[in-house]
């Protein structure tokens, strides 16, 4: 009876968790906490359709195809329908270490460092990992207390780490990340086609009524005729070179499956010898895995109760009372960054004695990946 009691009352992990995401919808949507470029990017997008499909829809179905306004439809839904789930989804943001987890982390971290001398910088925390014959380095996150998986990184706005971080969009208020990027990637394609759809049939719409009617004698007889059009061909014209130039870019990542993160740092530049360890040396396979890899779930569980864990003199009874929530129980399991990660379990990291138990306490965050390092790549 009690049991029932606390979890009714116990809050959702979304309420609880660290970050600057803001949440709706009991949990089901996650965002960023700045969205006034998203409005932005919403207006726009709808303002543009609505006024193609009140000023030039209808004379184009009459005068050339009522498929026109049909496709037109059909394209601005979906549009929306990949912006919405960018949006309003789970990047791939990794769970912070819990305190006994960053403890223990730090314990090691210490104890592998050795007695740094006062007034001495000690050493980066930095790990080694090799990845398909490449060493790669997990950097230590001081905010989410734990070794970043490969290509995870900290964005700052929001606060956390994800996972294949991309870059955060504001247009899209969300970080683009590794449960999101090929939402996004098809909403910047969409978009533009719907651009460049506009565009076209806005330039179509002015010449078949200056055909029909003259320009200046359809001005001057429905005055209200143009103003809309030019607008839109205003609002397309500038978009274009954007969304287009964007979608070219982001076609030449995926292409090579690299993120924008990596671009910019220039990771796979071949500076340090490294090639990038992902890259199937495929056009066709990048973009495979890519688009149509698998879709991977949150491991933010944002919607399960918060359970207090009982204090150990009560534990006993607590547990043989049976939890309401199986799920609870893993309130205190270890979080594993790259619990759900194949990008480590395809490569082949070097062996591992630790994969065989990735449900075990502490460690937490290393999984298959920190201690896998060769003694000689003096890891720390
Ligand atoms: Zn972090
Ligand atoms: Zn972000």
């Amino acid at each position: 009876m009690s049991a029932v009691m606390v979890a009714r009352k116990a809050p959702r992990r979304w309420e609880k968790l660290p970050g600057k995401n803001t949440f709706c919808c009991d949990g089901r949507v996650m965002m960023a906490r700045q969205k006034g470029v998203f409005y932005l990017t919403l207006f726009l997008i709808v303002g543009t359709c609505s006024l193609f499909f009140a000023f030039e829809c209808p004379y184009l179905a009459v005068h050339l195809s009522p498929a026109i306004p049909v496709f037109a439809v059909v394209l601005f839904l979906f549009v929306m329908a990949m912006l919405l789930r960018t949006s309003f989804s789970d990047p791939g943001v990794l769970p912070r270490a819990l305190p006994a987890e960053a403890t223990f982390i730090e314990m090691e971290i210490e104890a592998a460092n050795g007695n740094v001398p006062a007034g001495q910088r000690p050493p980066p925390r930095i790990r080694n990992v090799q990845i398909n014959n490449q060493i790669v380095k997990l950097k230590y996150c001081y905010t989410c207390k734990i070794f970043r998986p490969p290509r995870a990184s900290h964005c700052g706005i929001c606060d956390n780490c994800v996972e294949r971080f991309d870059h955060h969009c504001p247009w899209v208020g969300n970080c683009v990340g590794k449960r999101n990027y090929r939402y996004f990637y098809l909403f910047t394609l969409s978009l533009s086609l719907l651009t460049i759809y506009i565009f076209t049939f806005d330039i179509v719409h002015v010449v078949l009524r200056s055909v029909d009617s003259g320009f200046v004698n359809t001005l001057k007889e429905t005055p209200g005729t143009y103003p809309p059009t030019v607008l839109e061909v205003l609002v397309c014209f500038f978009t274009l070179w954007s969304v287009v130039g964007l979608t070219g870019f982001h076609t030449y990542l995926i292409s090579l499956n690299q993120t924008t993160n990596e671009d910019i740092k220039g990771s796979w530049s071949g500076k340090n010898r490294v090639q990038n360890p992902y890259s199937h040396r495929n056009i066709i396979k990048n973009c495979c895995e890519v688009l149509c890899g698998p879709v991977y779930p949150s491991v933010l569980d944002r919607r399960g109760l918060m359970v207090e864990t009982p204090t150990p003199p009560i534990s006993t009874t607590a547990t043989k009372n049976s939890d309401p929530d199986p799920q609870n129980t893993k309130t205190t399991a270890p979080l594993i960054p790259n619990e759900h990660t194949p990008d480590d379990t395809k490569p082949s990291i070097a062996s591992s004695p630790e994969k065989s138990s990735p449900k075990e306490p502490p460690p937490p965050s290393l999984g298959d990946t920190g201690e896998t390092t060769p003694v000689k790549e003096k890891a720390f």
